[in-house]
């Protein structure tokens, strides 16, 4: 490079741990349980082929216009009417992708030097979205539950120090694959609004569930306290880059003032061909597909981690919906360490402690169960206990 000066900003900007871990997944013959991928077997290719003619021909030219910062009408109006609690069209903004989302969150709500409350362990994407704003990112103790009230308020600051934000993923959270109790779930919403703490409710997989529905949304409790986001990435295909955003009618405008100034709008004509695949009840009839394949894939992981770790010290979560689950190493173990190990065995995994935005717990790494088939999810338990065994 130049000797140009850059940002301080530009300084906080890391390459994503996953994106440099999923270059080894090059590697011919590799097994990668690392990436977030949805299965590529649950695009739905022919209903897509089908939207794109129909788009095209019944209102192509527009489609290929510039458009509203809002969103396309339409599809506005299907994420009011999906989600389960009262929404009206107009609070919802079209992203492209969540991902924008978070980063029009962070410019909404923070400072350089803004406390903010992520839980532990956290979506690495979001620590990474909200960084140019150069915020504190407060990691609040959490368990199998997701936060702990007691040490929410703990951490939630007072005065001009108080918490800008609580980021929380309640749903098969990224990256432990666990979900937020019913119990937690009220006591956090209440505890928020007493304390006057924006909660930003991150939900890309909560349609995705095996055996029963999550408990309720936070924002469908209390709306006005929470910005809620979604997202088409898990349920539809994620490279047409389409999320949403839902916000309190007096925030709103913000969001669409960021939105503006980011992109002008999401594609016009990727929000007409989603809002195409989607009606006449399409994703009742596809997301139940998903939730089949996942689950087997899960069930397949999960009894492969009890025959291969069997003597092991090694600990793991049991998602009840999702994409991920998180293994807990033996002792003086380093997630780091065993990736090479594993790499060589021809597996790769991602180490846990990017996903900290302070105190990592070295010991964890996260793993993926939907992108490889159930026959390489064996053998890849298989080669990681091996990789275990050797290095332990
Ligand atoms: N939030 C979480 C928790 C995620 O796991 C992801 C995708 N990995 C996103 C947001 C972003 O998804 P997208 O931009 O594709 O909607």
């Amino acid at each position: 490079m130049t000797n140009w000066t850059l940002a301080a900003r530009a300084a906080k900007m890391n390459p994503s741990a996953i994106r440099e871990i999923l270059k080894l997944t090059d590697k011919p013959g590799i097994i990668s349980l690392a990436g977030g991928l949805p299965s590529p077997k649950t695009f739905p290719l022919a209903d897509f082929t089908e939207a794109c003619a129909t788009v095209m021909a019944r209102d192509g030219a527009t489609a290929l216009q510039y458009s509203t910062s809002e969103g396309f009408a339409p599809l506005r109006q299907a994420v009011a009417d999906f989600l389960p609690w009262n929404v009206h069209p107009d609070q919802v903004l079209i992203t492209t992708g969540s991902q924008q989302a978070l980063d029009l969150i962070g410019k909404v709500f923070l400072d350089k030097d803004s406390r903010m409350l992520v839980e532990t362990p956290t979506y690495l994407g979001a620590l990474q979205a909200f960084a140019p704003q150069e915020p504190i990112a407060v990691s609040v103790a959490s368990d199998d539950e997701g936060i702990l009230i007691d040490d929410f308020v703990a951490q939630a600051g007072t005065g001009a120090d108080k918490a800008r934000l609580a980021y929380v993923l309640p749903n098969f959270q990224n990256p432990t694959g666990r979900t937020m109790s019913e119990a937690r779930r009220a006591a956090l919403v209440a505890k928020a609004a007493e304390l006057g703490i924006p909660l930003i409710e991150d939900n890309p997989y909560g349609d995705l569930w095996f055996d029963e529905e999550p408990p309720l949304p936070l924002a469908a409790r209390n709306p006005e306290g929470v910005i809620y986001m979604g997202s088409f990435s898990k349920v539809l295909a994620p490279g047409l880059r389409i999320g949403f955003l839902v916000a309190p009618a007096s925030i709103y405008p913000k969001f669409l003032q960021a939105k503006q100034a980011a992109d002008l709008h999401t594609p016009g004509f990727n929000q007409r061909v989603v809002a195409e695949v989607i009606k006449n009840g399409f994703l009742d009839r596809h997301v139940p597909t998903i939730r089949a394949l996942y689950k087997a894939q899960r069930n397949t992981m999960l009894a492969a981690l009890e025959r291969e770790m069997a003597g092991l010290d090694v600990q793991w979560t049991r998602p009840v919906g999702g994409m991920f689950l998180w293994v807990k190493l033996p002792e003086g173990m380093v997630a780091q360490n065993l990736l090479a190990a594993a790499v060589e065995r021809n597996v790769a995994f991602v180490p846990g402690a990017p996903f900290y935005a302070e105190h990592a717990d070295p010991r964890t790494l996260r793993l993926s169960y939907v992108t490889a088939s159930s026959d390489e999810i064996n053998t890849a338990i298989a080669a990681l206990a091996d990789a275990i065994r050797t290095t332990a």
